[in-house]
């Protein structure tokens, strides 16, 4: 961890005023912001190691709010056939996924995210102690939660097995400056009222956060209507387990009721619109969310739903399908969508009392995007320069926690190819389980 003076960067602070500083400069100190100004600031911390922006753009780390990120490892798999899920993704990962592939495929993701300007992410899979270890050696911040299911899974002959399984994961991780350990029911259709409640009490218990996938599945609406006649937001709140703590992914399948809902629980929601548009499963309607002041962030779901682990894409498809569902090229603009990938997300995770803006006393989770490549110019508009004209590729350097992760476009401290080689290698065993499906 350095001292780092930042200079020469349009420093875009996501903060209560959305202000701007063009040729600021931020200072860091033992993992967090001390000081942001312009270069008055030189003189005053002149041993300070020095990162020159180069005239790029300094913006908050974004915030990726649901992830499966070691599924990065079945990534181009069955992209268009018809009930994924049940049919090819739970058979298969039934056969394949281990320790191993979990830790494999963890850190390749995580590699991803952090060059993609990704310095925290929100994770539920199984083994997530071994995605709590990648991330910790990586550097990325993480609030990762152990499935649980009504069935046997990888880690558990038993069903709801991750229910034990996450007591010990949160105690080994609880109080980690980087990892956050939450606890993550799969769906509602994938667990019953008895260990839903249950996982809520250990979230109660330990207060930490809850994440689940809810109104995704066509399958899920039809259930909870057909058995109770409620939609499946209502019934999670029938049973009582809604509230701050709950980061819900998707949210796709939703009435005015159940926005109303959301807003009186205080849900954050994680808006996954790459992977809804791929999986034909809706629009969220996050227009009216957003009307009713609802934490809302962005999440990329699992690289063989989404494809792709960064944020940056996903600000552009939001502004885009967005505009095109409420018929109105007004909605979004893209300051707002900026907020979403960053203090929004911050927020739905409960942790924007520590990072998503750039602030004095905030963690300095930092990203310079780079503003020499062709498609960067010109600039007139800072936020729909980050939305519409970036890609991951301008991310040049990444600092979390104060520790700089990324610089000049590359991965720091780890042999990336050594990570690379493992994934690859992981792709033999897969091919053999495919076979067997
Ligand atoms: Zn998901």
């Amino acid at each position: 961890m350095f001292n780092i003076l930042i200079k020469n960067v349009t420093i875009i602070t996501m903060n209560e005023k959305s202000e701007i500083i063009e040729n600021g400069v931020v200072v860091i100190k033992d993992g967090e912001i001390i000081d942001i100004g312009n270069s008055e600031l030189e003189d005053i911390y002149d041993k300070f190691y020095i990162i020159d922006g180069n005239n790029g753009i300094l913006m908050p780390g974004m915030i990726n709010c649901h992830s499966h990120v070691s599924m990065v490892a079945f990534r181009s798999l069955a992209d268009d056939a018809p009930d994924r899920l049940k049919k090819y993704i739970f058979p298969l990962e039934k056969n394949v996924v281990d320790k191993e592939l979990v830790y494999i495929g963890a850190r390749y993701g995580i590699c991803e995210m952090l060059l993609s300007g990704v310095t925290t992410f929100c994770d539920m899979y199984y083994y997530e102690s071994e995605v709590a270890k990648a991330a910790k050696r990586l550097g990325i911040r993480g609030v990762l939660g152990e499935t649980i299911v009504d069935f046997p899974s990888p880690d558990s002959k038993e069903p709801f097995g991750g229910l034990k399984y996450c007591e010990e994961f949160i105690k080994k991780w609880q109080g980690d400056e980087l990892i956050t350990p939450a606890i993550a029911p799969h769906a509602p259709y994938t667990n019953d009222d008895l260990h839903l409640i249950k996982a809520y009490k250990l979230s109660k218990k330990y207060n930490i956060p809850l994440t689940m996938h809810v109104a995704e599945m066509d399958y899920e609406y039809k259930k909870y209507k057909n058995e109770y006649n409620m939609s499946p937001v209502q019934y999670l709140d029938s049973l009582k387990i809604l509230d701050k703590n709950f980061i819900g992914a998707h949210m796709v399948l939703v009435d005015d009721k159940d926005i109303d809902i959301l807003e009186k629980r205080q849900i954050g929601v994680s808006h996954n619109i790459g992977a809804n548009s791929k999986g034909a499963k809706g629009v969220a309607p996050i227009l009216k969310m957003c009307e009713k002041k609802i934490s809302i962030g962005l999440g990329t779901d699992g690289p063989m739903s989404g494809n792709t682990l960064d944020i940056i894409t996903q600000m552009s498809l939001v502004g885009k399908i967005q505009k095109l569902f409420n018929k109105d090229r007004r909605v979004f603009p893209a300051k707002d969508i900026v907020k979403m990938a960053t203090i929004g997300g911050a927020k739905v995770l409960n942790l924007d009392h520590l990072v998503g803006s750039i602030q004095i006393g905030k963690k300095a989770d930092l990203v310079i995007l780079e503003t020499e490549s062709i498609n960067m110019n010109p600039i007139y508009d800072y936020y729909s320069t980050i939305v519409y004209s970036a890609n991951p590729s301008n991310v040049d350097t990444v600092i979390v926690n104060g520790n700089i992760i990324v610089r000049n476009k590359r991965i720091l401290h780890v042999d990336f190819n050594d990570i690379f080689r493992s994934l690859i290698k992981m792709k033999e065993k897969i091919l053999v389980a495919i076979k067997e499906l």
